[in-house]
């Protein structure tokens, strides 16, 4: 199992990666295309996925018997990082006339900054090409691109320039984050083909061809297995590829008669998900009136199976501190390797009802799974997940769960390995 999340990790390094490597894993288990913009043509026992945008996509399954309700689940592409701006290469000069070559970026969602000073980083996203067409500017094509090296890093600053910085930095967002990416070369203002010469070539891109780009740096750390007892696993990106790994590998492996198995993967949670793309747009309720109508059904047959289903928001969730247990519920403590959990708040910014939880608790008593329940302590405001985005716009009984992390939105997240087994577990009972 971890030698896979290993693999997927590694291979979505962007949100268009993520959304790349749920498309391989789901073609190689037979699951088919749909083209957003045609009509669903759809058949009982069919496989089938959307790409929405590059960096989102539902996928989903139908039982031999079409009616019978819906099972959704939804996970978030992104994580906190960095993004490339436009105009993005830095010449710092000294003076000798020569110096570093920095790279302007711009923090996209909430990382733990100083996790990111001092390691290997590269960059990765889409380039979009311009196509044949002359006489039509909307005929161009995206490619996938990731330098899948160490181009970049942001130093430190040594602690004798520093004598302070073990009282706590406060890290400037433009001044102190930008990475560097060479010393002293040939001036070029063109960030892609200083950082992709080597891709440009390989896959025959001029680089006047390159009209624009979304690219953002990612941390090229390895994960490893932690522990005297290798129960742990450390890793980037573990919020939230855990979920999205758990989340196809149930859908893939369930085994259900009745009714449609949907998972979504929704690109943007980390800023908000108020994007055409993200968990607060309509896509997801245009594209279940999509499905409806492919399979023959009628709109009202789709509002009472919403209004009958359930979804399960899968994001991980904060595990009690070894150092910092004061930061924690004073009752309700999430240790990691203790089981997937569940997450409530008064204030419904993880969304969850009683009868959604009674029914969590059914499943995973009958099916020996571990599972803890997260609450805030009162006087912290914590954090907000898709639960309560998506259920606003498909407004089904929404209960938020994940597994334990430490260390969340650092470069680098600790999980424990059982709890993602557990999820899985969980998840493929849920959909079978
Ligand atoms: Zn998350």
């Amino acid at each position: 199992m971890i030698n896979n999340l290993k693999k997927m990790i590694e291979q979505s390094v962007s949100p268009f990666h993520t959304i790349d490597t749920v498309k391989r894993i789901l073609s190689e288990n037979d699951f088919k295309e749909l083209q957003i913009g045609e009509d669903f043509k759809l058949e009982s026992m069919g496989k089938y996925y959307i790409d929405i945008y590059d960096s989102s996509l539902i996928a989903f399954t139908v039982g031999k018997n079409i009616k019978g309700g819906i099972r959704l689940t939804s996970s978030h592409t992104d994580f906190p990082c960095f993004k490339i701006k436009p105009n993005a290469v830095i010449f710092a000069e000294n003076n000798s006339g020569s110096g570093y070559v920095k790279i302007n970026t711009e923090v996209y969602g909430g990382p733990i900054l100083n996790t990111w000073l001092d390691r290997p980083l590269s960059a990765a996203g889409r380039l979009v090409i311009k196509g044949t067409d002359t006489a039509n500017p909307f005929d161009n094509k995206t490619i996938l691109i990731d330098a899948k090296k160490p181009v970049l890093i942001i130093p430190n600053l040594a602690i004798h320039m520093n004598r302070e910085v073990n009282k706590g930095v406060e890290l400037n967002r433009q001044k102190d984050m930008l990475p560097i990416t060479a010393c002293n070369i040939k001036k070029t203002k063109d960030v892609i083909e200083l950082l992709f010469s080597d891709k440009l070539k390989e896959l025959a891109i001029k680089s006047e061809d390159v009209l624009d780009y979304e690219l953002y740096v990612y941390n090229l750390d390895e994960g490893s297995i932690v522990g005297i007892d290798e129960s742990m696993y450390s890793s980037p990106r573990l919020d939230n590829l855990t979920s999205v790994f758990a989340q196809t590998n149930a859908l893939i492996n369930a085994d259900r008669d009745n009714g449609l198995n949907i998972a979504m993967y929704f690109d943007n949670e980390e800023i908000g998900s108020r994007t055409k793309q993200g968990a607060a747009s309509d896509i997801s309720l245009l594209i279940m009136e999509k499905i409806y109508e492919g399979l023959g059904m009628t709109r009202n047959e789709m509002i009472n199976d919403l209004l009958d289903g359930m979804m399960l928001s899968i994001d991980v969730a904060h595990a009690i501190h070894p150092n910092s247990p004061e930061k924690s519920d004073p009752t309700n403590h999430v240790m990691l390797n203790k089981g997937m959990v569940i997450k409530i708040s008064a204030s419904q910014s993880y969304s969850n009802d009683a009868l959604g939880i009674a029914a969590i608790s059914r499943i995973c008593s009958e099916n020996n799974i571990e599972y803890q329940k997260f609450v805030n302590k009162s006087d912290m405001p914590g954090g907000q997940t898709l639960g309560a985005v998506s259920s606003t716009v498909l407004p089904v009984r929404t209960i938020d769960i994940g597994i334990p992390l430490l260390s969340m939105h650092s470069s680098r997240e600790l999980m424990g390995i059982k709890d993602e087994k557990n999820l899985e577990k969980f998840l493929t009972v849920y959909y079978s």
